[in-house]
């Protein structure tokens, strides 16, 4: 969960405005959590508290209407809608706020029908069911059977039929200005920038370093690594002064279930 929510400020400031450089200053005064660390949280809540999904999803997009780079326009109606309902969507949106999914549910199949039912209340269509459903099982596999990164790639494309090109293809369709707003871009263009990376930072920096949508990469991206790697102590103090306290609160009851010393 923390990996998404690092990964999205880290990544916020290069989504519309400024163009990432070699060795960028990870926390910069004009980061900021967006919508994907807000859906994260909500997430999250519903499942540690009992709530649908989309009641949590509505409660906290309401509290928090207008985060920096905004909502996807679609999204935004459903938010506001008297009574929001699915909008066939694809948009990367059901993927980046599916990570607790992957840590708060046990069983293969268990992880698989409560990604589909994260998404479906927004994001109907099978694509959007489908870039939840990877992200979640990644991570469910990462965590427990601690598949290998040779495995990863094989089954992805067995399970979820995503083929995953080189990151030299993936910067280069970045670099040329393709924003990266659907499923099935962003979320097989996040695993190859967690297959290719070092350790948790690398990670984070690779996604960012792909243009395009750099936040919600950067989260998908985060939300996987975080469960391969170690987050580094420092990165998860600093992501901690840009949250508000009642994210911090999900946040701390997260991390408390899965009993993990991940935040120190
Ligand atoms: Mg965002």
């Amino acid at each position: 969960m923390l990996g998404a929510i690092i990964g999205d400020i880290i990544g916020s400031r290069f989504e519309f405005d400024e163009t990432p450089a070699e060795g960028f200053e990870l926390f910069g005064q004009h980061c900021s959590y967006t919508d994907d660390t807000i859906c994260t949280v909500a997430i999250a809540d519903a499942i540690l508290n009992g709530r649908s999904y989309k009641e949590a999803l509505l409660d906290w997009c309401r509290r928090y209407p207008e985060p920096m780079g905004a909502y996807g326009s679609m999204f935004q109606q459903w938010i506001h809608s008297a009574n929001p309902q699915p909008y066939n969507s694809y948009g990367n949106g059901s993927a980046m706020r599916v990570s607790a999914v992957g840590w708060l549910f046990d069983d293969y199949h268990d992880v698989m029908r409560e990604a589909r039912n994260s998404a479906i209340v927004s994001h109907g269509h099978r694509e959007g069911i489908k870039g939840a459903q990877c992200v979640a099982t990644l991570i469910y596999w990462l965590r427990t059977v601690r598949i290998t990164k040779n495995e990863v790639e094989h089954a992805v494309r067995k399970n979820f039929g995503y083929e995953i090109p080189p990151l030299r293809d993936i910067y280069k369709i970045g670099h040329e200005g393709h924003f990266d707003g659907i499923c099935q871009e962003t979320v097989p263009w996040a695993i190859r920038c967690f297959l290719d990376s070092q350790n948790f930072e690398d990670a984070i920096r690779t996604a960012v370093m792909a243009r395009g949508d750099t936040d919600t990469k950067a989260a998908i991206c985060g939300s996987i690594a975080e469960a391969y790697y170690e987050v580094p102590e420092e990165m998860i103090e600093r992501v901690y002064d840009y949250l508000p306290d009642d994210m911090l609160q999900v946040i701390e009851q997260f991390y408390t279930r899965i009993q993990t010393d991940i935040k120190g």
